[in-house]
């Protein structure tokens, strides 16, 4: 499971749109939300839209590996899928805040690993938001506040990258994903490959 964290305007959305197009064995969990869809998004692709009162149900009735309240809209990830995905040995990619990303690392230690992007400076940060949308400076000022807010949680991640060069940052986050699949414990199938290797014909 691998989380990639950052605030908007850092190059999430790219670099795992990057990552799941370079790498096959790698899926997106898609998550359920409140949030009203942007043009342009797709139910069932982008996230799959519900309301408060379908997201709550799902609550009670435990159907989410982690949920949370992100900027006034709640967000979760589905358990189903992404156990059944688990058990078949694929790998997902999370794009989920820092609540989300606390709760999958106490719920599965050892199968999370959690990559943080930052800006390169703040002053890039804006110019990313600034260049997305025609928006008022107070949108922009609110947006900057939340940036800030986010980039505060940076401390709770294994891996974090500098994004002042998209490819490059690509690059560091799919060696980081290759890197750790390679971990023993996360080699199935080790054991009877070594055993087969060291039996005296
Ligand atoms: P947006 O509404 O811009 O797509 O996402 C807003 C924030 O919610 C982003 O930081 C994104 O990573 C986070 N988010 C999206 N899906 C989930 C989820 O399932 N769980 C949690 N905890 N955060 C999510």
């Amino acid at each position: 499971m691998l989380i990639l964290s950052s605030p908007s305007g850092a190059g999430k959305t790219t670099v795992s749109r990057m990552l799941l197009e370079a790498d096959a064995e790698i899926g997106l969990s898609v998550s359920v939300t409140t949030r009203p869809m942007r043009k342009g998004e797709i139910d069932g692709k982008d996230y799959i839209f519900v309301d408060r009162a379908e997201f709550e149900r799902r609550v009670d009735e435990g159907e989410f590996l982690e949920w949370a309240e992100v900027f006034g809209n709640l967000y979760g990830t589905p358990k189903a899928q992404i156990k059944a995905g688990l058990k078949e040995g694929h790998d997902f990619l999370f794009d989920i805040d820092w609540q989300g990303t606390q709760q999958l690392y106490q719920r599965m230690e050892t199968d999370v690993v959690r990559v943080f992007l930052l800006p390169p400076s703040i002053e890039a940060l804006e110019q990313r938001l600034r260049s997305r949308a025609t928006d008022s400076d107070e949108v922009i000022a609110a947006r900057m506040a939340r940036a800030r807010a986010e980039i505060s949680h940076w401390d709770g991640y294994d891996y974090v990258v500098v994004n002042d060069d998209i490819d490059a940052c690509f690059e560091t986050v799919r060696g980081i994903l290759e890197t750790e699949r390679l971990s023993r414990a996360r080699q199935t199938g080790l054991i009877d490959f070594v055993r087969d290797l060291t039996r005296e014909s």
